[in-house]
């Protein structure tokens, strides 16, 4: 028993974080109440094209979460993110829920994972008070000037790098 190790509990927080908003960093937060390492996974392989630069979106999240810099990592990937989850040794899938719209996505897409991947996936109800923040909601105010203070994590100042 004294020899006895527990394989550390790591979860994959996948997303493409365009820009990362309070909601994303609430969820990150408390999934940290629930494993020891979470990692934000930036997937950029599919067609959609991000407003905001990659190097931007990583740099956001960290900042975001310098406190918890020992237990969160952020990373960029292509391909299947169950395959990801492989290569950091994650058995664990962790997303947010806002609407029964997510719900429905994450529920083919979390049987999938599982089915194929043997990852599960663990689902956070969004705290009331985010549950209408979006990425998406941030990047149209952000695209006319409007006030972003109460919506992305204190410290950030987005831009598109664009002159
Ligand atoms: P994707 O394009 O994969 O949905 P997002 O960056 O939009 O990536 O979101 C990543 C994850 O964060 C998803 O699980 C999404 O449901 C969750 N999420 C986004 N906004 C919120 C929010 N306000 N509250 C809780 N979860 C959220």
């Amino acid at each position: 028993m004294e020899n006895f190790r527990k394989e550390p509990r790591i979860a994959v927080f996948p997303g493409s974080f365009d820009p990362i908003t309070v909601g994303h960093e609430a969820i990150i937060r408390r999934a940290l109440t629930l494993f020891d390492k979470v990692i934000v996974a930036i997937g950029h392989n599919t067609a959609k094209k991000s407003l905001f630069p990659l190097e931007r979106r990583i740099e956001w999240i960290k900042t975001a979460l310098q406190d918890k810099s020992d237990v969160v990592e952020v990373q960029s990937f292509t391909g299947l993110t169950i395959d990801f989850c492989k290569k950091m040794n994650a058995r664990f899938i962790v997303r947010g829920l806002r609407t029964s719209t997510d719900f429905e996505f994450e529920y083919s897409t979390g049987q999938v994972n599982r089915q194929i991947g043997g990852i599960e996936t663990v689902l956070l109800l969004t705290d009331p008070q985010y549950t209408h923040i979006s990425s998406g909601i941030v990047r149209d105010i952000f695209l006319y000037g409007g006030a972003l203070e109460t919506l992305i994590p204190k410290g950030i100042k987005l831009t598109t790098d664009e002159k």
